[in-house]
């Protein structure tokens, strides 16, 4: 592992989107770090399947990428979205504005391009090794070590998704003072200290199919992500560069394995999917080809184990995996990198204090926010479909507008602020009350005005 600024052996594991920013952002400081990734480099062999090909980038995500003067690189290969765009069963398509000025937008960027990036600017950073094709098995924090499958085959690092028979590659122990997981929803560090948890998985899993660019051009709106609620299931769909589109089945499990026929598919998505079905010619091979991925939510605790030999900390979706329906997984992951960087300089880069610190900041931020994914689900494949859901909505734009400042929707404070996620449900609590109590007033009012205008009119008894 790369030699820090005291001499400490700094290892990151995954060079994943927050195991780069992360190495970059140390790399920065002086810090020497060694990044061990089980993948073969992803610029050369390209993206990996079944993982999701676009992300919805914003706020708070842009704000990190800033810090290592990505901001502008990643905005000028994205595509901005400036609200939803609903299809309903039967009824006429609507778009609903993110924002009350109808002028901000979330982002949607190729994961790939990003990770790219990402190690580009790692491996340009002075200190900053990559090891590829590196996968970790475990970490001993009293011995100060990490063992290493190198050159071991890939698999996914989904549960059952075990690394093909054959050649399992060569066992390495290598030293390390610090240990920085980055290794994803299904950390193997995690595992390994049994800092698991809690871990929840949906019943609902998830397929990406493709919606190709018709004559040239997008076959679909691209300043919008895409929703077809269903009630209990819903697709979604992202613009991509190449003027394709990602859709995304959030399906429960049972439904993808019912349709085991391209007959049933076809006939599913005709009766279903309507408007879509006809813009997707490899409907069929993809439904079959493509994985079912899962959608988890991990709550481990504590982030941090010390040991005599090592300290370890999860970051990213290692130690707090969300379900993806706020679009906030990295922007969330993202922000753990720039917090643990905050705290090594206001702890004189001391590791041990510094990753107390993390943890104790970010643990209900990542909570808040895991919380308000999983209900943003139902509000995407089942209210936004309702007519009352899209009255409310405006009333909400339309106060927002009124109270600059003073009134923000839910949305607006976790995609386009920079608050911290623990703080939101407190400060929507506050305006609703502030609005309750004005409404209340303004009630009063209007009845003491009707009860003076009734006295004042009213005939004098004879
Ligand atoms: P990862 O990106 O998973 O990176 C982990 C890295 O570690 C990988 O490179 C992996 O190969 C490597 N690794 C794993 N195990 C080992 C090992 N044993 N040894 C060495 N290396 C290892 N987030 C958003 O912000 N916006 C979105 O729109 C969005 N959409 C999503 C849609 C879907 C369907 C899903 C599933 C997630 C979505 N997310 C989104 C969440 C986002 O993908 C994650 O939160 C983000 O990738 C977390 O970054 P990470 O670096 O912690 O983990």
């Amino acid at each position: 592992a790369g030699d820090g600024a005291r001499g400490e052996r700094v290892a990151i594991v995954g060079a994943g989107l927050a195991g780069c920013l992360l190495a970059v952002l140390l790399g920065r400081r002086g810090i020497g770090v060694t990044v061990y990734e089980r993948r073969p480099d992803p610029r050369v062999a390209g993206a990996e399947r079944g993982r999701s090909i676009n992300l919805a980038i914003s706020a708070r995500g842009l704000a990190a990428l800033e810090q290592v003067g990505l901001r502008d690189q990643a905005l000028k290969r994205a595509l901005p979205m400036h609200g939803r765009m609903v299809h309903p069963l039967g009824g006429a398509r609507n778009f609903q504005p993110y924002s009350a000025d109808g002028e901000r937008a979330i982002n949607s960027i190729s994961r790939a391009e990003l990770n790219g990036a990402l190690l580009d600017t790692a491996e340009a950073t002075p200190g900053v090794t990559l090891r590829f094709s590196q996968r970790v098995t475990g970490v001993d924090p009293a011995a100060g070590t990490i063992t290493l499958l190198e050159n071991a085959p890939d698999a996914n690092g989904e549960p059952g998704a075990e690394a093909p028979d054959g050649d399992q590659g060569r066992t390495v122990t290598e030293r390390a003072d610090v240990v920085l997981a980055g290794d994803g929803a299904y950390s193997a560090i995690r595992r390994s200290l049994g800092l698991d948890g809690d871990t929840d998985f949906l019943e609902h899993g998830y397929k990406e199919l493709t919606v190709p660019p018709r004559d040239g051009d997008f076959a679909l709106d691209p300043d919008a992500l895409h929703i077809w609620p269903r009630g209990s299931a819903m697709m979604i769909a992202l613009p991509n560069l190449d003027r394709s589109f990602t859709c995304t089945l959030f399906w429960p499990k049972e439904d993808f394995a019912a349709l085991d026929t391209p007959a049933k598919v076809t006939a599913f998505f005709a009766e279903r999917y309507p408007d879509v079905a006809g813009l997707m010619p490899d409907l069929t091979e993809d439904f079959a080809r493509n994985p079912v991925g899962s959608l988890v939510t991990v709550r481990a605790w504590p982030w941090t184990r010390y040991g005599d030999g090592a300290i370890v900390a999860l970051l990213g979706d290692a130690a707090h995996a969300i379900v993806p329906f706020f679009g906030q997984g990295a922007n969330c992951a993202f922000e753990d990198c720039v917090e643990i960087d905050r705290c090594l300089t206001e702890t004189g880069g001391r590791w041990e204090r510094a990753l107390s610190l993390y943890q104790e900041r970010r643990k209900a931020n990542t909570d808040a926010i895991a919380e308000m994914a999983l209900d943003n689900f139902v509000e995407m494949r089942d209210r936004v479909s309702s007519p009352v859901y899209r009255t409310v909505k405006a009333a909400q734009h339309a106060l927002e507008r009124r109270l600059a400042g003073r009134y923000v929707s839910r949305y607006e404070l976790v995609s386009f602020s920079t608050l911290p996620y623990a703080e939101i449900p407190a400060r929507l609590r506050r305006q609703n009350a502030a609005l309750a109590a004005a409404l209340a007033a303004a009630a009063l009012t209007a009845a003491g005005l009707a009860r003076t205008l009734r006295n004042r009119t009213r005939r004098p008894r004879t």
